[in-house]
């Protein structure tokens, strides 16, 4: 990488995305750079369509670019293959997305528990870090209910738990408010805040909440498939 930002947590190079169904294609990505600094708190924005949870995605591995790069500390992440990519999203990225995704049968802690489990720490110590987290996001006293027991704030307070556990160098937060009524939405991003404070990873927050974002840091606008120059 000649253009290496030793700052950057990841950099975006010219990411381009095109869906093909048949015959139709859309462009969705028609060339993204971008870089997010080690530790930033960033709101990404554009309306309903224009990219958001596909950009987000790319960077998470979840899916592939088109054509371009995502680079992890220095390292090509997007080229590498499915188990490597796997094994990357567990340990330095945390995920959060609109519908909390939790596992119903299992409790607040046993979801909680459930990335350090795949990263193989051992069962004591993944109990005593995930209650930990818990406590952190307010959830002390609803470790062992299931998610059908837990409001919508609290799920999502439980599913931000889940993708902080490991310590995670970026988080990656696809309309995380977007399901909740305003103030449990106010209540999610003064968390989300807080935590970034305390906890000093990177987070990029998806949302068409114009508002919510104005109260971020820093923000990036997607337009017509590319980042746009304005501010908010
Ligand atoms: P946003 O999150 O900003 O609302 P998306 O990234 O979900 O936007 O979608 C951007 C565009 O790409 C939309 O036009 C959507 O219909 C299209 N799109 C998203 N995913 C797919 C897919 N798997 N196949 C085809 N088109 C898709
Ligand atoms: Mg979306």
């Amino acid at each position: 990488m000649s253009e290496m930002n030793a700052a950057a947590v990841m950099e975006l190079s010219d990411i381009r995305k095109t869906y093909r169904e048949g015959k139709l294609s859309t462009e969705v990505l028609k060339g993204v750079s971008l870089s997010i600094p080690k530790g930033a708190l960033m709101a990404l924005v554009g309306a309903s369509g224009s990219g958001k949870s596909t950009l987000l995605h790319i960077m998470g591995t979840l899916d592939r670019p088109t054509s371009g790069d995502v680079i992890f500390e220095g390292e090509k992440v997007s080229s590498w293959g499915e188990s490597r990519q796997a094994e990357f999203r567990n340990r330095k990225l945390g995920f959060v997305y609109q519908f909390h995704h939790l596992l119903r049968e299992f409790t607040a802690l046993e979801n909680v528990m459930m990335p350090e489990i795949i990263s193989g720490t051992p069962m004591a110590e993944a109990r005593e870090r995930a209650a930990a987290m818990l406590e952190r996001v307010g959830l002390k006293d609803r470790m062992d209910h299931r998610p059908s027991e837990l409001s919508g704030g609290e799920r999502q307070r439980t599913a931000i738990a889940r993708a902080l556990v490991n310590s995670p160098e970026l988080v990656l937060a696809d309309e995380p408010t977007g399901n909740l009524d305003f103030r449990a939405a106010g209540s999610v991003m003064d968390l989300i805040e807080e935590l970034h404070e305390s906890l000093g990873m990177a987070f990029v927050v998806v949302t068409h909440d114009r508002e919510l974002a104005k109260r971020l840091p820093s923000a990036i606008t997607i337009r017509d498939g590319k980042v746009a120059e304005e501010s908010l």
